[in-house]
């Protein structure tokens, strides 16, 4: 059983698959409590449907869930569009819940399918799944960062507040051995961070990218 907060069909506005058509599953409940998070409704851990299938598929921006079988959550997508190219499994925190058969599932059906997580923790996909880890370190929260997470990562994708969350980073890379993209995204687009993660990505190159948030330009979700 999955807990789901919304589904919607939009393209993906972060990291290095940025402009790409996909349906966004958002996954009800998170422990990290970070202090700039724009979907707090999540936070609420979902252990119990309140609202149907259905309504997920209404933006609300409510603290609600569906409980639903992969098998429904699958279906329900590939119904309302089986045009997407991509389907991104995010929060919340997706990996608080079983997220195996849901990939597998999709990627039967021939989605590319990314998890969006904080790599606080396990990651349990199937190989193929792109994952990107948004690491969240000191929150209120107290969750850790976990090294099972930061080894499994494609991509990591780091919001930059200060100098202080790039020291927080360059701590955590020497433990992402797969990822290929290490996308520096400024926080709430402020003129400091954005600064900061434009020199920073002339400075060091190669795996390095900025990050916007192309979903804000576009005024969608
Ligand atoms: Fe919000 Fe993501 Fe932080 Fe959870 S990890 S509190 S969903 S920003």
């Amino acid at each position: 059983m999955l807990f789901v907060n919304e589904v919607f069909y939009s393209v993906q506005g972060e990291g290095s698959k940025a402009g790409i058509s996909s349906v966004f599953v958002r996954l009800q409940g998170c422990l990290c409590q970070c202090p700039w998070c724009d979907t707090k409704w999540t936070w609420k851990l979902g252990r119990q449907g309140d609202i149907t299938l259905d309504a997920c598929f209404t933006k609300a921006d409510a603290p609600h869930a569906a409980a639903t079988t992969e098998e429904a959550l699958i279906q329900a997508i590939h119904e309302r569009f089986p045009q997407a190219k991509m389907v991104v499994i995010t929060g919340g925190e997706p990996c608080l819940q079983p997220l195996r058969k849901l990939c597998q599932g999709l990627m039967d059906l021939g989605y590319d399918v990314q998890i969006e997580t904080s790599g606080t923790e396990i990651i349990d996909v199937p190989e193929e799944v792109f994952v990107t880890v948004s690491p969240k370190v000191g929150m209120p929260g107290g969750r850790t960062m976990k090294a099972q997470a930061l080894a499994r990562a494609d991509e990591i994708k780091m919001v930059l507040e200060d100098r202080s969350s790039l020291d927080k980073l360059d701590q955590l890379l020497p433990q992402c051995t797969r990822a290929q993209v290490i996308a520096l995204q400024p926080l709430s687009c402020e003129k400091a961070s954005t600064d900061l993660c434009f020199e920073t990505v002339l400075a060091r190159g190669d795996k390095y990218r900025v990050s916007l948030q192309t979903h804000k330009f576009l005024q969608v979700r």
